[in-house]
């Protein structure tokens, strides 16, 4: 592995030149080192790489070629010290919880996160007596009231899912790193193509890579970056010991996706903003939620701590749920299903699939309507996409 890289470099650059993986074949493009375990030259040797006297694969619960290079490129990238790999984004969120939490703890979450995160907290790691509060996510107040001496963590997303409503994470790792609790950030909408959180202060970087970090919908897969001790040692541990782990096939995939990033972040968000200036003035639009345009009460801050808007646009029409399902059974070159940051563009109806199970009093307080719809702008002609909405919304 070539760990001679620029931290300094352009996340261009880092995507493409970080961590690349090249064995003793000379090979341009890297490999997928499709093995469960690895060899050793003798018993002495095996025994050395075991208690850690010497560096080298041992098995690939714990290390493997191909995700180790995904993991330091990703890093690279994030601007943290270390990552580790996982199955998917809601094993990202599992292992930093079960490593990062014990019984009696306090963690303060959005109210508007992706929907089988809150499914997790609630349903799974508070049975194992972690307590959990969900706030306004814009609202730094409300975090600030539910600061108390148990909490550890605060957990948010920003962009939101799916009003693409703006979080302060200067002003929430302030929160945070004023108690003793530590700020993870799902960096699963931007990217540390258009967001680096760390530098904004925050502890911890998950990703669910299943999404724009493949960037064509291929395969499931996971992430967390963040500091040496807590990342590259007290997470790595819990993967080597639990096992959520990716496997090397879909880092390789991963590991590609991450060469095109830059460009193709760029490229959704050139599409989404003109889709949603074209869907600010359509008669059938009552509210078009989309950071990018300049009636966004937080289009400031989010110019402020992102170098550009993303891909996600939501919007609600005025004829509530019969009218978003006319129109999504309308669309031709929309794609319905719940995967988003693929090449091909996707809608979704939050409230009957991905913000189905968190019943309709958390919807209602999270503003999630029935008439709202969200896009996930691939990378299609946009004028294409124009018209496909165009002839839906009549
Ligand atoms: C999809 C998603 C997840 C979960 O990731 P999986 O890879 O599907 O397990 C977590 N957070 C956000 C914001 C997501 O969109």
């Amino acid at each position: 592995m070539n760990d001679s890289f620029d931290p300094a470099w352009s996340v261009d650059t880092l995507g493409i030149r970080a961590a690349e993986l090249r064995s003793q074949w000379g090979e341009h493009s890297p490999g997928i080192f499709a093995t469960s375990s690895f060899c050793f030259d003798s018993a002495e040797q095996a025994q050395a790489t075991f208690a850690e006297q010497r560096g080298g694969y041992i098995y690939s619960r714990f290390t493997n070629p191909t995700v180790a290079a995904f993991e330091q490129r990703l890093a690279a990238m994030e601007g943290g010290d270390a990552c580790v790999a996982t199955a998917s984004g809601m094993a990202a969120i599992l292992s930093l919880s079960l490593t990062l939490l014990k019984q009696g703890d306090h963690v303060i979450a959005s109210r508007t996160l992706f929907g089988s995160t809150i499914s997790l907290f609630n349903n799974y790691v508070a049975k194992f007596g972690v307590r959990f509060s969900y706030v306004d996510p814009c609202d730094l107040d409300a975090w600030r009231e539910q600061m108390g001496p148990d909490t550890k963590m605060l957990f948010v997303e920003t962009p939101t899912n799916p009003l693409g409503e703006i979080v302060d994470l200067r002003g929430l790792a302030d929160i945070a790193h004023r108690g003793e609790a530590l700020l993870v950030v799902d960096n699963c909408f931007l990217t540390p193509a258009l967001q680096r959180p760390l530098s904004l202060g925050a502890d911890l970087v998950m990703h669910s890579a299943t999404k724009y970090l493949d960037g064509q919908g291929r395969c499931v897969g996971g992430a967390i970056v963040g500091d040496a001790q807590r990342v590259g040692k007290q997470l790595f541990g819990f993967m080597r010991t639990c096992g959520p782990c990716m496997s090397p096939f879909n880092a390789w995939v991963f590991l590609k996706g991450l060469e095109t990033l830059n460009l193709r972040m760029r490229a959704h968000g050139d599409g989404a903003q003109r889709i949603a200036e074209w869907l600010a003035q359509h008669p059938a639009v009552a509210q078009v939620h989309y950071a990018g345009l300049a009636s966004h009460p937080q289009h400031e801050l989010a110019k402020a701590q992102q170098s550009g808007f993303g891909g996600i646009v939501s919007f609600e029409l005025h004829g509530g749920q019969a009218a978003a399902f006319r129109m999504i059974n309308a669309t031709r070159l929309l794609s319905i299903t719940a995967n988003l940051g693929d090449t091909r563009s996707t809608v979704t109806h939050p409230a009957t699939t991905t913000h189905l199970r968190i019943g309709p009093e958390l919807r209602e307080r999270a503003g999630i309507r029935d008439g709202l719809v969200r896009l996930s702008i691939g990378l299609e002609g946009v004028d294409d996409l124009i018209a496909d909405l165009e002839q839906a919304l009549v």
